[in-house]
């Protein structure tokens, strides 16, 4: 479930409440748009009701939510993630925050705040390993495991307060007791300052080519210029420019896709063309002599799904991009916003071949050595038709279920 943020806005002050994908900002009060910078993750506080004597003690919690998948000899198994997990371990304090920030309004972490802050002693990448353990992916059939991804997450550090009193740390939002006397004084006096690299900032969102306001507000990660039809992904506290094109569709084209377009060539498994990647994953299908002369590219859906549809997906198309005939039409009639950035939909692709491979053993034997070499990124959307319920689309028939897609807007 998408957390919920206050926030005011950097304008003219007004309270907005935003969800924690959201990385544009829009006031609807001044009517400004402005994308979120940050260096690291986001950082919020759970509000706290219990005020104790002194200060606050703030204890960080990692917050993880996205898709694990594994690779093992049993094929490509996968799981939806969502949870919090102790960032400073202490037998005293709770080992997750459970359903309790999905129950009310985060805070962000403001230098504002009078408190303290524990700091937190595992590192991201060890928490994000208790996260796939909690996923129960690792360890369930025993098998070596060829790979691992996290794909399309939300990370972010979610405070706890401690309140001090009597001697004693109270959790701040129920007033239950925590940690005992004896602990407390120790705890607290382990806290530290606010750091300056926790703040955030904002930038307008405006056309770094022409100077006009971008279109694309919320969780977009593209912004399209509507004046010089330049596209831009939010990426590194940057607006960086992005190739996109446009496959059109026939006349009952109700809805535009995107899909990061990746070519390149892995060495290791000796794809360089379209061909190589059927006869390498050893799929039933003759490769047409053309075939040899195209360079091999991965398409991978540009917005969040559920794991399951996410890979289907990214398999179908392709398979089938063959079908896929591009123009240079720079009109963009209905389309979906982009969800997914670029740099995760280069993680999908030894995902995507493991789950194309048709005799699985010697393909993933190479995967830990796969490297995309002289990779070239662009952006392409696809017609899709109005089945009732299901978009399908009109070159591969890759179909997307109309509902699978509004969860994955509200992933
Ligand atoms: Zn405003
Ligand atoms: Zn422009």
């Amino acid at each position: 479930m998408e957390l919920k943020i206050k926030q005011e806005c950097p304008q003219c002050g007004a309270p907005i409440v935003i969800s924690e994908s959201d990385h544009i900002l829009s006031c609807p009060f001044c009517g400004v748009n402005n994308f979120i910078t940050q260096t690291g993750l986001q950082r919020y506080v759970l509000p706290g009701k219990v005020s104790g004597f002194g200060t606050t003690l703030y204890a960080p919690y990692l917050r993880f939510k996205g898709n694990v998948f594994v690779v093992t000899e049993k094929g490509v198994d996968y799981r939806a993630v969502d949870t919090t997990h102790a960032g400073h371990p202490h037998s005293r304090l709770p080992p997750s925050l459970g359903l309790r920030p999905q129950a009310m309004e985060l805070e962000r972490l403001i230098s504002k705040r009078k408190g303290s802050y524990l700091e937190p002693s595992l590192k991201v990448g060890q928490i994000l390993g208790k996260a796939a353990q909690i996923s129960e992916l690792t360890g369930k059939f025993g098998d070596y495991m060829y790979h691992r991804a996290f794909i399309g997450e939300t990370l972010s550090y979610i405070y706890l307060p401690l309140a001090l009193k009597d001697d004693m740390l109270l959790d701040g939002v129920t007033g239950a007791k925590v940690v005992d006397p004896e602990n407390s004084e120790r705890l607290f006096e382990s806290g530290q300052k606010y750091k300056s690299r926790w703040r955030i900032g904002f930038k307008p969102t405006l056309c770094p080519h022409c100077g006009a306001d971008l279109e694309g507000a919320g969780d977009c990660l593209v912004l399209h210029c509507g004046n010089c039809r330049k596209a831009w992904e939010l990426s590194n506290n940057e607006l960086s420019e992005i190739i996109w094109r446009v496959a059109p569709g026939d006349g009952t084209t109700k809805l535009y896709l995107g899909f990061w377009r990746i070519t390149g060539r892995i060495d290791a498994m000796g794809i360089h063309s379209l061909a190589d990647f059927f006869e390498r994953t050893t799929q039933p299908v003759v490769p047409k002599p053309e075939w040899r002369r195209q360079i091999m590219s991965y398409w991978i859906p540009a917005f969040k799904l559920s794991p399951k549809r996410f890979l289907h997906l990214a398999k179908q198309v392709t398979q089938a991009q063959w079908r896929v005939k591009l123009s240079t039409m720079r009109k963009l009639p209905n389309f979906y916003p982009v969800t997914m950035s670029s740099s995760e939909a280069k993680q999908s692709i030894k995902i995507t071949l493991a789950e194309t491979a048709a005799r699985r053993r010697k393909l993933y034997a190479l995967l830990p050595e796969a490297q995309v070499s002289g990779m070239g990124i662009s952006l392409v959307y696809l017609p899709f038709s109005d089945k009732g319920h299901d978009w399908v689309q009109q070159h591969t028939l890759a179909v997307v279920e109309k509902n699978v897609l509004r969860f994955g807007r509200s992933m």
